[in-house]
């Protein structure tokens, strides 16, 4: 073993991978797991197709899940339909600002990051981007942290119409961009969840990258 971090000799090197199933190291040569029965890969490449054709449908998607109403209410007969935008407005003229300032940062600030974080992220392993180690490692840990809060909209829009459904006087119904925003909140999960790590350990051992980053 090399104690020197900037000598390490990485497993693609050394003719190792590593199982994405069960972690198992394996010989390369190797075409499947002999733990799990896993197709192996040294990297994998195409991964980086997979998640843009993901990312850029999510972005796609969130312009008719903002521009069409998320929310059909009844209201003792009378129809209104709220976009995410409206829906905020009306909390905040109705003095509800922090379920306003919990429902911005769900529906609008979280998605979008999200969006934008893997656009930097993806465009730094594509194109080889001169961006430093340190901040490369720091957009990975933001995207990691922001998943975690992905399910936190569709917690609170649950909650909303349980809330609003109690009073019996408002039916609160799911309307087209619900389908549009909730396809958003998947496909970024699922964007950052298809991309072979190894490739940003690649682009950050990458010579090129040590010369940008001293
Ligand atoms: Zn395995």
């Amino acid at each position: 073993m090399n104690s020197n971090p900037n000598n390490s000799t990485l497993g693609k090197q050394i003719g190792l991978t590593c199982c994405p199933t069960c972690n198992k190291v394996t010989c390369a040569e190797s075409a499947c797991c002999s733990r799990c029965d896993t197709k192996l890969t040294i990297r994998d490449y195409a991964s980086l197709q997979k998640s843009w054709a993901l990312l850029i449908t999510a972005a796609i998607l969130l312009i008719p899940a903002n521009l069409y109403p998320i929310t059909t209410l009844t209201n003792q007969g009378k129809v209104t339909q709220d976009t995410i935008f409206s829906g905020i407005a009306h909390l905040v003229k109705t003095d509800m600002i922090p379920i306003a300032i919990i429902l911005f940062t769900a529906s609008i600030l979280v998605p979008l990051l999200k969006i934008i974080g893997l656009t930097i992220y993806l465009t730094a392993i594509s194109f080889k981007l001169p961006i430093s180690k340190k901040n490369l490692m720091i957009g990975f840990h933001i995207i990691e942290w922001i998943g975690r809060w992905s399910m936190l909209d569709l917690f609170v829009i649950s909650l909303t119409v349980a809330v609003v459904n109690m009073g019996q006087l408002l039916d609160a119904k799911p309307a087209p961009a619900a389908t549009a925003f909730a396809l958003v909140i998947l496909l970024t999960q699922l964007a950052a969840k298809v991309i072979d790590t190894r490739l940003l350990w690649d682009r950050l051992e990458s010579k090129n990258d040590s010369r940008t980053n001293t």
